[in-house]
């Protein structure tokens, strides 16, 4: 898989402009077992790059996204880190190994208390864990020095570059499902101006907004780091 990855980045380096990734991100994807968070009946497929079902309609992320997506974070070990969209919890534990503290949002209950028990199973502790809408961040841990969305968004949302530390950096594919996206780099500067970038074009589940949620999925906004599911 990391060869893999190696690769890829070699075939997309006139678009992302990089030809490797940061030593620290590929040692944490060798570390965190990819098997761990994929379905049963989905093992033979653990360590190929591409995306995979984890139920719930949703997918994990390929893991050469992944990688690219956290080396674009640029995250350092004192760093707090903001993720939207836990899904099965890969990306979290791949951030989990990089930063000081990791703070994950996902929508539908049965996914994010799925995940946080892997990965305190895993023996994780440096992250906490909320279900809610992405959209609007999570003010009370703000401001972070690094923040990820891994599902398409429809536009940059506000909350999300408020809750951004000056000189943080936003990760966010954003774009209409099923249509062009764009995984962009939002970087706030010392003064607090934000500046955006396109990286590639990509395919993400979309994250999907308030009005859509209601009625289709189970979840509730709370914070259930606290007691358990
Ligand atoms: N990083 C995940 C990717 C999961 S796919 C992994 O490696 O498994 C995207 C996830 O975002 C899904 O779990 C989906 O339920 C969640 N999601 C969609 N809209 C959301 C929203 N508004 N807020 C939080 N999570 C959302």
């Amino acid at each position: 898989m990391i060869a893999d990855i190696e690769r890829e980045v070699g075939y997309t380096r006139t678009l992302t402009g990089r030809s490797s990734l940061a030593p620290r991100v590929m040692a944490a994807m060798a570390k965190v077992p990819r098997e761990a968070f994929v379905p049963a009946d989905m093992q033979d497929y653990a360590f190929d790059n591409g995306p995979l079902p984890i139920g719930c309609g949703q997918t994990i992320s390929q893991p050469y996204i992944v990688a690219l997506m956290t080396d674009l974070l640029q995250l350092e070990k004192e760093h707090s880190v903001l993720e939207i969209g836990t899904g099965c919890g890969y990306q979290t534990a791949v951030l989990a190994e990089l930063a000081d503290r990791v703070f994950t949002i996902e929508l539908v209950r049965a996914l994010g208390e799925a995940a946080r028990r892997r990965l305190e199973g895993m023996g994780y502790t440096n992250i906490e864990y909320r279900l809610g809408n992405g959209y609007d961040g999570w003010q009370e841990h703000a401001p972070y020095d690094a923040i990820i969305v891994t599902a398409a968004a429809a536009y940059l949302p506000d909350a999300l570059i408020r809750q951004l530390r000056d000189r943080g950096r936003l990760v966010i594919p954003v774009g209409q499902p099923y249509m062009h996206q764009e995984l962009m780099l939002v970087e706030k500067d010392a003064q607090g101006a934000v500046h955006t970038q396109d990286i590639l074009g990509v395919s993400f589940v979309p994250l999907r907004d308030e009005d859509e949620r209601n009625g289709t999925t189970d979840e509730a906004d709370d914070d259930f780091s606290g007691s358990p599911g």
